[in-house]
């Protein structure tokens, strides 16, 4: 049978490159970077080779990356270490609704120890209004943590107009780009922001590695405290196979990105596909969105059971994110949407990749109008 991979924004396969890159740094050259000999500094020399790959996608210095162990520690270390570090200046943090959990529960913990946190509402479209991001701003605001671009509905928020406003008030600024590096242009001086998080493991990279852009001048508290590696932010013997993955997969993006804008074709054609499907609507906005995501909602049925029927059809996809579809509650960023629960329930996202074709798209537009029909007939909520 055909197998369709359609969930991209989940995580996307190690490039063969990138692995092949890796290899070496497990057993041959497996030295401690700390370590003084030969293989120790072939592992030094391999992690700075990366983080100038890392800081080069994103147009930042190479002295500014901290690598992570993931998208989510890059967040969590962004956060907690910043409102720690200007606890006291203040203590509110702007947020918006459709954050990432990684952010959300983070910001839900501070306000657990005495942060307070406004979490701003977005359009019917899924965009937050920079105005909101003003009108917010108190003297006590320490932090603004705003994503770059949602990882369900692939909206791409307006990060440049809320970095000036951040600027202007010399308030921190903080964005989570793991769902636009190497996907869309991304440079943190057009975007204004003092702190960016990245992930490997969406970019063709391992997982279980991330970074944090750190602007100069920025400072934070560190959240990991031991032998003071990562300019004594993030202590932890480095994970070299992993910061080499890292780093191949970035100047894989940077070289690459002409190529992700094209996706663009390819995702309206798979819109345009199954909004011929009764009763189906499209989630987020028609043009300021990922180059590579759609995301869909059909009236009458659950999206758990469509990505069952999928799935023997050898499609995989998400209802959802990849975190929330083994929880019964509807999706945080739907409902923040403005969509009724039932509504958000029944939400499909495909997200393509490098290696998806016309034949992938055609092939599921071929597929999903049956699954819909059968599922619907079966519906308690039909008509
Ligand atoms: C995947 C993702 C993360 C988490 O990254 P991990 O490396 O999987 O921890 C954070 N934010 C967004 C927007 C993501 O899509």
């Amino acid at each position: 049978m055909k197998q369709v991979y359609m969930d991209h924004s989940a995580t996307t396969a190690t490039d063969p490159a990138v692995t092949e890159a890796m290899l070496p740094y497990f057993s041959e050259k497996y030295g401690n970077p700390s370590s003084l000999y030969t293989i120790g500094r072939q592992a030094r020399r391999a992690i700075e080779e990366a983080r100038q790959h890392v800081s080069d996608l994103i147009g930042a210095k190479k002295e500014e990356i901290i690598f992570t162990g993931s998208g989510t520690e890059s967040d969590n270390l962004a956060i907690k270490g910043s409102v720690l570090k200007n606890r006291g200046k203040g203590d509110h943090i702007i947020t918006s609704s459709i954050e990432h959990h990684a952010v959300l529960h983070t910001c839900k913990y501070l306000e657990k120890n005495g942060f307070k946190v406004t979490y701003l509402p977005v359009s019917k479209e899924g965009i937050v209004n920079p105005a909101d991001v003003e009108k917010a701003i108190t003297p006590q605001t320490i932090l603004i943590t705003i994503m770059h671009a949602n990882n369900e509905i692939g909206t791409i928020q307006p990060i440049e107009e809320i970095g000036k406003i951040a600027k202007e008030k010399q308030i921190t600024f903080h964005t989570d780009a793991v769902q636009t590096a190497g996907k869309i242009p991304v440079n943190v001086d057009a975007l204004g922001v003092s702190m960016l998080s990245v992930s490997a493991h969406k970019i063709y990279g391992p997982k279980g590695v991330g970074a944090l852009y750190l602007r100069k001048g920025t400072a934070i508290e560190p959240q990991l405290h031991g032998g003071g590696h990562e300019r004594n932010i993030r202590s932890s013997t480095e994970n070299v196979p992993g910061i080499v993955g890292f780093g191949k997969a970035s100047e894989l993006a940077k070289e690459r990105l002409p190529h992700e804008s094209n996706l663009t074709a390819l995702r309206d054609s798979l819109i345009k596909g199954v909004l011929e499907i009764e009763d189906s609507y499209l989630n987020g906005h028609p043009v300021k969105r990922l180059p590579n995501n759609a995301n869909f909602r059909f009236s009458f049925i659950e999206g758990e059971s469509m990505i069952l029927n999928l799935d023997m059809k050898g499609v995989a996809a998400s209802t959802g994110s990849a975190c929330s579809s083994t929880s019964l509650e509807p999706s945080h960023v739907l409902m923040a949407i403005g969509l009724r629960p039932e509504e958000a329930h029944g939400s499909l996202r495909l997200t393509l990749g490098r290696k998806n074709t016309q034949e992938d798209v055609d092939y599921v537009i071929s597929v999903l109008p049956d699954i819909v029909k059968k599922l619907r007939m079966i519906s308690p909520l039909s008509r």
